[in-house]
């Protein structure tokens, strides 16, 4: 943590709140061939402290993370706060706009693949470049919230970075048992958001709860709780839901399972559940029910996510494991 300055408006392009306000703003994105408009909430504390950043809607069809973090940004309050809160609501509008799976409709890539962005390279280039550069940049701590995608189910998860900076990684490693999900992953994770946090010096932490395009009250509540929990951690609320009754099980090497053929999916594991190395987790038919291929695990380990389209393209991720 940095030497607290002294309380003072907290500003994004735009965006400015006084100490003791939240303000909030759509804020214009020049993309090269497009802008986009990012709604951001700006929590600045009656007191000084640190500047935690926050992100959800890197994938626009995540909607527990962001129903959880619009919950937090628009309920914490400033006058009691230390520090401020920056919070991106939805990183990705054109995605949340599209309902897309994985990727920004705009140029078809995948945001968290692109960090830290370039300033003159495709819209969803440039956006990852201006997160990293407005956002990230300059925090004492970063949240980035996701969880599964439209087509996929995930068992709760935190994951951060071995960044190789042992005071880093152990203020990484706080927060993300402070969120207190079911499981910690640690990276790497080339081209995401807690990469390009590591590559900053920024402790950071990734929220994964729910999915499938749902956004139920309960995984809301957890995702939020979470967040308030790392948010007290990190200094800036004085009180957050109780710790959760486990730690997070630490699983830090993961496999991910991809498709080699098109077609139909049908799982033969269920999300959370442990799988021995060698065992079939499913199969991918084509249209007329013919096996085109019966994946193996290629490690003992728990299924953290699992696509569940009955659609499967070539290169697309089934599952990945864990352990
Ligand atoms: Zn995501």
């Amino acid at each position: 943590m940095a030497v607290a300055p002294p309380a003072r408006r907290a500003t994004v392009r735009g965006v400015a709140a006084t100490p003791g306000t939240r303000a909030t703003g759509l804020v214009p994105v020049d993309l090269g061939s497009t802008t986009v408009e990012v709604p951001v909430v700006l929590v600045n504390g009656a007191q000084p402290g640190p500047r935690v950043a926050a992100t959800a809607g890197i994938h626009g069809a995540e909607y527990v993370s962001i129903a959880a973090l619009r919950e937090v940004a628009l309920g914490v309050d400033p006058a009691t706060m230390r520090g401020s809160l920056v919070a991106v609501l939805t990183a990705s509008p054109a995605a949340f706009a599209a309902r897309t799976i994985y990727v920004n409709p705009v140029d078809g890539l995948n945001l968290n693949r692109q960090f830290p962005g370039d300033p003159d390279g495709s819209p969803t280039r440039r956006l990852a470049h201006w997160l990293t550069t407005t956002v990230i940049a300059g925090s004492d701590a970063f949240i980035d919230m996701h969880c599964g995608d439209m087509n996929e189910a995930l068992v709760s998860f935190t994951g951060i970075e071995d960044t190789g900076d042992p005071a880093v990684d152990a203020r990484s490693r706080e927060l993300a048992e402070a969120y207190g999900l079911r499981y910690l992953l640690i990276g790497p994770s080339p081209g995401t958001t807690t990469t390009a946090a590591a590559a900053l010096g920024i402790p950071a932490v990734l929220g994964e709860v729910g999915g499938q395009g749902r956004w139920p009250a309960d995984d809301v509540a957890l995702h939020a709780a979470g967040l308030r929990r790392v948010l007290r951690a990190a200094g800036v609320i004085g009180d957050a839901p109780d710790e959760p009754a486990h730690r997070s099980e630490i699983l830090p090497t993961e496999a991910w399972m991809r498709s080699s053929t098109t077609g139909y999916w049908h799982p033969g594991v269920t999300v959370g559940e442990r799988v021995e190395q060698g065992t079939i987790v499913g199969e991918v038919q084509d249209a007329f029910g013919v096996v085109l291929e019966r994946p193996a695990a290629p490690m003992d380990g728990v299924v953290i996510f699992l696509v569940s389209s009955l659609a499967m393209n070539a290169g697309d991720p089934l599952l990945a494991l864990a352990r």
